[in-house]
């Protein structure tokens, strides 16, 4: 699970980064709104957590355009004023939930927990799509009809837990090598096309109805079996 967490306030930005390392999630940091935006559009995150008075351009204007770009990924918004003004404003604008500033350590796991849960058909242990469920501890892939199951390697599983949060919709190749392979991977990208048949072989040996369909010129898209009858 990868998280964005765009926030001005260094030791506030240290501080979260640590506490979700320590969770295990993924974690990139942007310090202003416009390079926080630039990084939410590109669509690879589960969860943000977003600053309201940020440099360059504030959170409300973040999620604001981040919705309009048809972005849905999970936003908690930090705010230091508990004024229900802003709260609402920021609901109004897109977001899933907000934190008052300051918050325990506690509730803010929990509020990210409640995000990612949202987001998918996601347990603490499981997470699934269509017939297919992935074990987020042993990283095994199995099919709920068949009950097969294989264990995938270390990118199989980041590519196939990105594919089944994001079921139904189509992610683009440069989605994909960004998600599994980071931002410093040009050589990488080729590898995605190898790595989606190795996806597709695993899903073939549980037996599973659920798919992953190439779409000319766009992408890929996890699709349930009978989708395309
Ligand atoms: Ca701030």
């Amino acid at each position: 699970m990868k998280i964005l967490i765009v926030e001005d306030e260094i030791r506030m930005a240290q501080a979260l980064c640590e506490i979700l390392k320590l969770e295990k999630y993924e974690v990139d940091h942007c310090d202003n709104g416009f390079d926080g935006l630039r990084a939410i559009n590109s669509g690879i995150y589960d969860a943000v957590i977003l600053d309201v008075m940020l440099p360059l351009k504030n959170g409300y204007d973040v999620i604001r355009e981040a919705r309009h770009n048809g972005i849905k990924t999970p936003v908690l918004m930090l705010t230091a004023k508990s004024e229900l003004d802003d709260k609402v404003k920021g609901l109004d604008y897109g977001a899933d939930d907000y934190l008052t500033k300051p918050f325990m350590t506690k509730e803010l796991l929990a509020r990210i927990r409640a995000l990612l849960r949202r987001n998918a058909n996601v347990s603490d242990e499981t997470i699934a799509f269509g017939d297919v469920v992935l074990d987020k501890n042993t990283a095994m892939l199995s099919c709920k009809q068949t009950g097969r199951e294989i264990r995938l390697s270390e990118k199989e599983y980041r590519l196939m837990e990105y594919l089944i949060l994001n079921g139904g919709q189509i992610l683009s190749r440069e989605q994909l090598a960004l998600k599994i392979w980071g931002y410093d991977s040009e050589a990488e990208y080729n590898n995605v096309e190898v790595y989606m048949s190795f996806a597709r072989k695993k899903l073939t040996f549980v037996g599973a109805k659920t798919e992953i369909k190439a779409v000319r010129g766009l992408g890929y898209e996890l699709r349930h079996g009978d989708s395309n009858v």
